[in-house]
Formats: structure tokens, sequence, C-alpha cells
């Protein structure tokens, strides 16, 4: 017998990660973005360079030094930065413009 499996794929597409990125793929070993089973972890966002990206969770438990590839906030040092507008605002405490150099004041 064959089982036939024209019908029955009525799959709904999970609305896992809905983020805005130049490269859709890890940061860390360049894998494309999929969306992870309940098992796994989240993707994380990050910013590296004054860039968003993008990590797996794979790569962040095979490389728990992700995080030092990647910018951290200025104020409490999260590395839950998020690019929005052209300015990285930190998720963790809300600090925007967290990678950007103070002038000092003089
Ligand atoms: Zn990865
Ligand atoms: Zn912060």
């Amino acid at each position: 017998m064959v089982a036939s499996a024209a019908e029955g794929d009525n799959r709904t597409p999970v609305a896992g990660i809905v983020v805005t990125v130049e490269r859709a793929t890890c940061f860390v070993c360049g894998r494309a973005t999929y969306d992870p089973p309940k098992s796994e972890r989240p993707w994380a966002r990050a910013v590296s360079g004054g860039r968003q990206v993008l990590v797996c969770p794979r790569s962040q438990v095979d490389r728990p030094d992700w995080a030092s590839l990647v910018d951290r906030c200025s104020n409490c040092g999260s590395t839950r930065l998020s690019l929005t507008l052209g300015e990285v605002v930190c998720r963790a405490c809300g600090t925007v413009g967290a990678l950007e150099a103070r002038p000092s004041e003089q």
C-alpha cells in the first residue's frame, strides 16, 4: 500500500523571526535563519560593528564566547542590542545610542 501524501499538508507557517537584517544568516556560523523547534532557544539578536546580526541557537551553545564577538551596551553590558532607525537600542536597559562614544564635554 502507498499512502497518498498529496493532501493533508495544512501546516501553518510559524511566525517566528521577524527582524530586519542585512543578512538573514547566523553571525557566527553563517547558517540561514530558520524557526527553531520549541525545544531550542530562539535566535539571539545582537549588534556587531553597528549592524544587526543574528546568532543561531546552536552557535549560542557551541560558541559560548559568541557574546564577545558582538557589541555590548555601554551602559549595562548586555548583548541584547537592537538596531532601530540607525540607532542602537539596548533591549535590556533601554539605553538609546548605547554604542555611541560620547564626545567628551569640554
Ligand atoms: Zn550559528
Ligand atoms: Zn543596556
